[in-house]
């Protein structure tokens, strides 16, 4: 196939566009805010668990607290009952000291269960202390969480800028270069490789493999307009002055 030099030419500086709009899809797929933004939203989803865990916990303590407080009440209670009776006088000697054994007892176990209640309120301290330290962590975090996403909205609107820019000058560049020429270019790309590339140094610009001696030769021989294709990679190979052939 045959094409205006000039023309083979221009596939370098759509090559150099390509690759400019490849280096800002790179950006915009490797934006650090992106990572940033996975973990914060990690971080913040198990604190979250504390939180939901500490709620738990203190529900439960509530229970506790009302079970015990209602049976130290009970006791109180049977206590000022107990003691009106034994005011009142009058008791039989065995009833009396029955009483008195009762009362002893209930007293005994009211004490123990006030300790209870006392090892509940602690731990109702304890569970609140973590359930503000989890409620702060959240909050701090949000607020960081909010900071990285906007980073990464004004990251993500730049690069938006900068391949509009970039696509532009490609379209422009490639609306330039006849359809058969431009063809074999995209045909390259849309196989994952660089579709053209500066012949240099005996080397194929596209996949830097060193040419040897029999193929820089029938290059060299071949027609201006001719359009001469890497054997190992399939860029076409553009000759400029600095080809040195
Ligand atoms: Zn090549």
């Amino acid at each position: 196939m045959k094409a205006d030099p000039s023309a083979q030419r221009q596939l370098l500086d759509l090559a150099d566009a390509d690759a400019v709009v490849a280096r800002v899809d790179h950006r915009g797929r490797s934006l650090p805010e992106v990572a940033e933004i996975a973990e914060l939203t990690t971080r913040i989803d198990s604190t979250r668990d504390d939180l939901v865990r500490a709620d738990i916990s203190a529900e439960d303590l509530t229970r506790e607290y009302r079970r015990v407080d209602s049976e130290v009440t009970g006791m109180a209670d049977r206590e000022r009952k107990d003691s009106a009776l034994l005011a009142g006088g009058g008791l039989a000697p065995k009833a009396l000291s029955e009483l008195q054994h009762e009362l002893g007892s209930l007293a005994r176990r009211r004490s123990v269960l006030e300790d209870d209640l006392l090892g509940v309120m602690e731990r109702q301290e304890a569970v609140e202390a973590e359930r503000q330290r989890a409620s702060a962590t959240v909050e701090h975090l949000q607020t960081q969480l909010a900071d990285a996403e906007k980073r990464r909205d004004e990251a993500k609107a730049t690069i938006d800028a900068d391949r509009e820019v970039a696509t532009t000058r490609r379209e422009a560049i490639a609306g330039d270069i006849p359809a058969d020429l431009l063809a074999i270019y995209d045909r390259q790309r849309a196989a994952g490789k660089v579709g053209a590339g500066l012949l240099r140094a005996r080397r194929c610009g596209a996949c830097r493999m060193e040419l040897d001696r029999g193929t820089l030769a029938s290059i060299a021989a071949a027609a201006a307009d001719d359009v001469v294709r890497c054997e190992e990679c399939g860029a076409v190979l553009v000759r400029t002055n600095e080809s040195g052939l």
